[in-house]
């Protein structure tokens, strides 16, 4: 059978079945899945709210699956002194990302607020010293400031919101990631 007549009987097929839950072909059908909102909440974030917002838009801008949106509290935003940054997952798109105020003064907050937000969208991390890569996190010492996602970071959200996640993307938590920078020089 060729592949034409495939797609047109696809085609009838995915017709008749909307036109049996009542639906209409008014939009063109999606080449992804359909984008997933996460609504997240910035009550707890304090002196970090707008890099919440920030990071949010930054996601969105990055990914094709997922609306970051202040639409609830799937995720909520707050912040702590000492103890490190972390994000705790309690599943995709859900779950608490909290930062450091300590920490936030030695990094670019808005690096560690997107790093940890990625956690949330199902990335694990990359500590290989990298400042491109955002799950690189710390490791790419406090000089570095890039708040956005490689297109292979991105593309694994998108995947992650898509139709079969790439990694494990259950409840986990995720510490550790922003080292206290070394007070001396490293010997030579
Ligand atoms: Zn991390």
């Amino acid at each position: 059978m060729r592949l034409s007549k495939v797609s047109r009987i696809l085609a009838t097929l995915a017709a008749a079945a909307m036109a049996t839950l009542g639906l209409t072909a008014v939009q063109a059908a999606p080449a992804s899945a359909a984008v997933r909102n996460v609504c997240y909440t910035t009550s707890q974030a304090g002196p970090f709210a707008s890099y919440a917002v920030q990071a949010a838009a930054i996601w969105n801008n990055y990914t094709n699956n997922i609306n970051m949106a202040q639409c609830g509290s799937n995720l909520v935003i707050s912040y702590t002194t000492g103890g490190g940054s972390y994000a705790q997952r309690t599943s995709l798109g859900n779950g608490r990302v909290v930062i450091d105020t300590i920490q936030a003064q030695q990094y670019s907050p808005l690096r560690i607020m997107t790093h940890e937000i990625g956690h949330i969208l199902g990335l694990p991390d990359n500590y290989n010293g990298n400042c491109a890569i955002l799950m690189s996190g710390g490791s790419a010492g406090t000089s570095c400031t890039n708040p956005y996602p490689s297109s292979a970071e991105a593309a694994r959200v998108d995947t992650n919101f898509g139709f079969a996640p790439l990694s494990a993307t259950g409840a986990e938590v995720f510490t550790g990631s922003w080292p206290a920078p070394a007070t001396t020089p490293a010997q030579h």
